[in-house]
C-alpha cells in the first residue's frame, strides 16, 4: 500500500507572500525529507499562469545550491497550478477533481491543507466554497491555514471568527502568527518553567517593568500604500508583541498541549484592561538629512502612496497592564518601530532593586534579563558582579549565551518552516485561537478607534534615530531605569 496522500494548496500562489515564503518554504522542507512522502502541490489562482512561471517566481528565494538541483526537479514535479476564480464554486470543483483523481490513484482518502494567501476581501467566499466543494470525506483531514490580518478591530475580527466557525471546526483552523515559529520565542516557555532560577521571581515582587520591542532599521517605501491602512499597531504590536507578551506573563500550563498552553494565553489578555491613550506615545518618522540611508531622503508623509495629512503611526510605545496578582503594578512597555537605528526584537525584564542595600549608593544597577529574539539569537543576564583582580568594587557584567557561539553551525528553521510542519502534524501549539484573537483585539480596539476619530496627531521622530524622545520619558514614567553604564564586550572581537 501507498503512503497516505497529502495536499498542499496555495490559493493566491501568483502573489507576494506564496512567491517570497511559501513556495521556498515548502522547498526547504521537502529538501530536507520532513513533509510526508506522498505530498503534492497545488497552485491555485486566477492568473493564467504554469508551473515554470511559478517556479521563476521563486527559484531564486528558494536558494537552490548545486548539488541540489535533481531534488528540486523531484519538488516541482510534485506541483501542479489550477486557474480558477474565487467567487465561482464551479472553479472549486476542479480543486476536488485533482483530490478525488488523487485518492482514485492511491486508493487512500487525501488529506488536504488550503492556504489563503488572499487578501481579506475574498477570505470569506473562499473558505465558503471550500466548504462546499473541497472538503473530505470524512476519513481523512481538513486543515485551513490564513495570514493575518485577522479583521481590523474587534467588530470586523468577530465577523470574520464567525464566519470561519459556521464552516469549520476550531481545531482546523491554523490562524500564522509567525512569532511564534521564531525559535526564541518558542524558548520562552523553556527559560520560564524549564529553570529553577526564574520560577519564584518571576512575578511583581521582584520584576520592575517589562520590555518588548521591535525596532525596523526601514521604512515603508513600496509597502506605503498597504501600511497606511494599517499602521504600526495593526502591523506588530496587537499580534506579534501581544503573543511574546502572553508567553511571558502566562501562568505555567497544565501541561504542553496545545489548548492547556492557549488556555493559559487567553487569562492573561482577559486580565488585561483595554490600553489608554494617556499610556501610549505614537510617532512617524521625518526624513533626516544627516543619513546616508536611502530611505533616510523622505519621510513617511512624502511618500506618494500616503496622504499628506495622514495620521497612521509608523512607531508606537504602548503601556499594558495585567491586573492579576501575579503582574498586578508591572508596566509591560511595547515599543515598536519603523526607520530607527538598528534592526532587533527583543525582550528586557528588569528586576527590582536589591532591598537593604550594603553597597554605596548609586553602586549597584538593577538586573536584567535580554532575550534577543533577532538578529543574533541570545540570552544575557546582566548582573553586578565583583570587579576582578585586588579591586574591591562591582561592576556590571553579564551571564552570556550566544546563540552563535554556543550553538555555532547549527541550522535554526525559518519561522514559516517551522509553522508549516506544525500544520501538517496537527499540532494548533503555535497558532492563534479564536478567543486570544478576540481579547487581543479588545485591548487594541478602543485606542484605535480614538486615534483614528480624534486624528491624534503622532509627534515626529527623524529617520534612523532611536524614535520619539517622549518614548524614553514614557518608560522612565512606569519605572524604567536606563543608566548607560553596561559596557559590553564582545568574545568575538577579542
Ligand atoms: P497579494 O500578492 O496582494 O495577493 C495574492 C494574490 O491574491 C494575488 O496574486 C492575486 O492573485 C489575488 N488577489 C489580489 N488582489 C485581489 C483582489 N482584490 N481580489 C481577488 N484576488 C486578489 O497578497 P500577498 O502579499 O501574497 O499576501 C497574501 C495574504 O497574506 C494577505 O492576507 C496578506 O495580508 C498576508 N500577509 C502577507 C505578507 C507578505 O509578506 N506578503 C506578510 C504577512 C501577511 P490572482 O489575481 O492571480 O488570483
Ligand atoms: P542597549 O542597546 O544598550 O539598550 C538597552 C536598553 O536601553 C534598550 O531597551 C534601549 O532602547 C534603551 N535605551 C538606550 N538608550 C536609551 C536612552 N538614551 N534612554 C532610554 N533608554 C535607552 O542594550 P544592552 O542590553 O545594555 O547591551 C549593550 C550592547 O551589548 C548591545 O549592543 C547588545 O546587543 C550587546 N550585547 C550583546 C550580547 C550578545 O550578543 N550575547 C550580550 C550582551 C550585550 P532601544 O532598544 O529602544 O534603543
Amino acid at each position: 500500500q501507498q503512503d497516505p496522500p497529502y495536499v498542499f494548496v496555495i490559493f493566491g500562489a501568483s502573489g507576494d507572500l506564496a512567491r517570497k515564503k511559501i513556495y521556498p518554504t515548502l522547498w526547504w522542507l521537502y529538501r530536507d525529507d520532513l513533509l510526508p512522502k506522498n505530498v503534492h502541490f497545488v497552485g491555485y489562482a486566477r492568473s493564467d499562469l504554469t508551473m515554470e512561471k511559478i517556479r521563476d517566481s521563486f527559484e531564486k528565494n528558494a536558494k537552490v545550491r548545486d548539488n541540489e538541483k535533481d531534488k528540486f526537479e523531484a519538488f516541482l514535479k510534485q506541483n501542479t497550478y489550477i486557474q480558477g476564480s474565487y467567487d465561482k464554486v464551479e472553479s472549486f470543483k476542479k480543486l476536488q477533481e485533482f483530490n478525488d483523481d488523487l485518492q482514485k490513484r492511491t486508493k487512500q482518502p487525501v488529506n488536504r491543507l488550503y492556504y489563503l494567501a488572499l487578501p481579506p476581501s475574498v477570505f470569506a467566499e473562499v473558505t465558503q466554497h471550500l466548504k462546499e466543494a473541497c472538503m473530505d470525506y470524512g476519513d481523512s483531514w481538513t486543515r485551513i491555514i490564513i495570514e493575518k490580518p485577522f479583521g481590523t478591530d474587534s467588530d470586523s475580527s468577530a465577523e470574520l471568527s464567525k464566519h470561519l466557525s459556521s464552516l469549520f471546526k476550531e481545531d482546523q483552523i491554523y490562524r500564522i502568527d509567525h512569532y511564534l515559529g521564531k525559535e526564541m520565542v518558542q524558548n520562552l516557555m523553556t527559560l520560564r518553567f524549564g529553570n529553577r532560577l526564574f520560577g519564584p521571581s518571576w512575578n511583581r515582587d521582584h520584576i520592575a517593568s517589562v520590555v518588548i520591542t521591535f525596532k525596523e532599521d526601514f521604512g515603508t517605501a513600496g509597502r506605503a500604500g498597504y501600511f497606511d491602512t494599517s499602521g504600526i499597531i495593526r502591523d506588530v504590536m496587537q499580534n506579534h508583541l501581544m503573543q511574546v507578551l502572553t508567553l511571558l506573563a502566562m501562568e505555567k500550563p497544565v501541561s504542553l498541549n496545545a489548548e492547556d498552553i492557549r488556555d493559559e494565553k487567553v487569562k492573561v489578555l482577559k486580565s488585561m484592561p483595554p490600553v489608554e491613550l494617556k499610556d501610549v506615545i505614537v510617532g512617524q518618522y521625518v526624513a533626516n538629512p544627516d543619513s546616508a540611508h536611502p530611505e533616510a531622503k523622505a519621510g513617511y508623509l512624502d511618500d506618494k502612496d500616503v496622504p499628506n495629512d495622514s495620521v497612521t503611526p509608523t512607531y508606537c510605545m504602548a503601556v499594558l497592564k495585567v491586573n492579576n496578582e501575579r503582574w498586578d503594578g508591572v508596566p509591560f512597555i511595547m515599543k515598536c518601530g519603523k526607520g530607527l537605528d538598528e534592526k532587533k526584537s527583543e525582550v528586557r525584564i528588569q528586576f527590582r532593586e536589591v532591598p537593604g542595600d550594603i553597597y554605596a549608593p548609586g553602586e549597584l544597577k538593577r538586573t536584567e534579563l535580554v532575550i534577543r529574539v533577532a538578529p543574533n539569537e541570545a540570552v544575557y543576564l546582566k548582573l553586578m558582579t565583583k570587579k576582578p583582580g585586588m579591586d574591591f568594587g562591582v561592576e556590571e557584567s553579564e551571564l552570556d549565551l550566544s546563540y552563535n557561539s554556543r550553538y555555532h553551525g547549527v541550522r535554526l528553521p525559518d519561522a514559516y518552516e517551522r509553522l508549516f510542519l506544525e500544520v501538517f502534524m496537527g499540532s494548533q501549539i503555535n497558532f492563534v485561537r479564536s478567543d486570544e484573537l478576540e481579547h487581543a483585539w479588545r485591548v487594541f480596539t478602543p485606542l484605535l478607534q480614538q486615534l483614528e476619530k480624534e486624528k491624534v496627531k503622532p509627534v515626529q521622530y527623524k529617520f534612523g534615530g532611536r524614535g520619539p524622545v517622549e518614548a524614553d520619558e514614557l518608560s522612565r514614567k512606569f519605572g524604567y531605569i536606563f543608566t548607560g553604564t553596561y559596557k559590553w564586550k564582545s568574545p568575538n572581537k577579542l
